[in-house]
């Protein structure tokens, strides 16, 4: 399947998307924080980014979803920072303490080249929201240097509809995580109390764009939507109203429902958090999910 980026690039679409995802940088807007700094004037917001694109790492990952990985690994690029900043976060050097290194568009264009050429089945951008669009520029770029796999935007699911739909025809994969439903867990872990409304309505937007997921003749990800829920601790999450709505969003939706929650980071200072998550607590949120129709993307363990 031909990637959704090259036919904006084509007609030239593209261009006028990334010049509105940078005007949105001035008063940003880009995620549901609506910080309205100016980004283009160095000043930082909730993710401590301003303009310049900052990368942690660009490599072959093997420990992503199968239908990702195949033989020859996911191309992933960690990017900096975060616009969600959970006190649990297993990336916390990352995402917290902005390790990483600047590079411009054109340096992350080669580095998505540099994974294709290494055989890598998809460019998989991780934590990409308070980039787009520098990512964006970049996919550009790179397309017209001979990029040829599907992009992958592997988020944290807080993301402003009015942002994604400016990224329509160019993403081909969504990976948001449903974190919580519980409006106070995410509150107290991740300072967004409206996430789960937040989440809903991004998530309702990506499969909007590019429907459930798609895999091709060797069971690789090619275009759609998959999501993932990570099993919490004493069910802070509120796995099963996350299970209902994507359920009622589609019974064929890959969800990876995730057990290997890790008290990293901050997480100690939270008692019901600092624990990992038992095998119990698991098999109760993968049977749920079963009950609801769901089958893609989990194992019954
Ligand atoms: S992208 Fe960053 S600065 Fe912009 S609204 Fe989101 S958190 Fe705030």
């Amino acid at each position: 399947m031909r990637p959704a980026y090259l036919e904006l690039c084509e007609s030239g679409e593209i261009e006028t998307r990334i010049k509105e995802l940078y005007a949105m940088l001035s008063d940003c807007e880009l995620c549901p924080r609506r910080c309205g700094v100016n980004r283009l004037k160095g000043e930082v917001g909730f993710c401590r980014s301003s303009a310049k694109l900052k990368v942690a790492s660009a490599h072959p990952h093997f420990g992503e979803e199968d239908v990702l990985v195949g033989t020859h690994g996911s191309g992933t690029i960690f990017l900096s920072n975060c616009n969600l900043g959970c006190v649990f976060c297993q990336n916390y050097d990352i995402s917290h303490l902005g390790v990483g290194y600047e590079v411009s568009e054109a340096e992350l264009a080669e580095m998505m080249l540099e994974l294709q050429r290494l055989g890598c089945h998809n460019i998989n951008f991780v934590t990409p929201t308070h980039f787009t669009p520098q990512i964006v520029a970049a996919i550009k770029i790179a397309a017209e240097r001979g990029l040829r796999v599907p992009i992958v935007y592997n988020c944290g699911g807080y993301e402003s509809v009015q942002t994604l739909r400016l990224l329509e025809g160019i993403i081909d994969i969504y990976m948001p995580d449903i974190k919580y439903s519980r409006a106070e867990s995410a509150e107290k872990y991740s300072k967004a109390r409206d996430y789960f409304e937040v989440c809903k309505s991004a998530v309702r937007e990506m499969h909007r764009q590019v429907g459930d997921l798609v895999t091709d003749e060797r069971g690789i990800a090619v275009r759609g939507l998959l999501i993932r829920h990570l099993v919490m601790p004493n069910d802070v999450a509120g796995s099963e109203e996350i299970l209902r709505f994507v359920a009622e969003l589609s019974k064929n939706t890959y969800i990876n429902i995730m057990f290997q929650y890790r008290p990293m980071f901050k997480a100690h200072e939270y008692e019901e958090i600092n624990r990992t998550v038992k095998i119990s607590e698991y098999r109760k949120v993968v049977e749920t999910a079963v009950k609801l129709g769901l089958w893609r993307g989990f194992e019954r363990i």
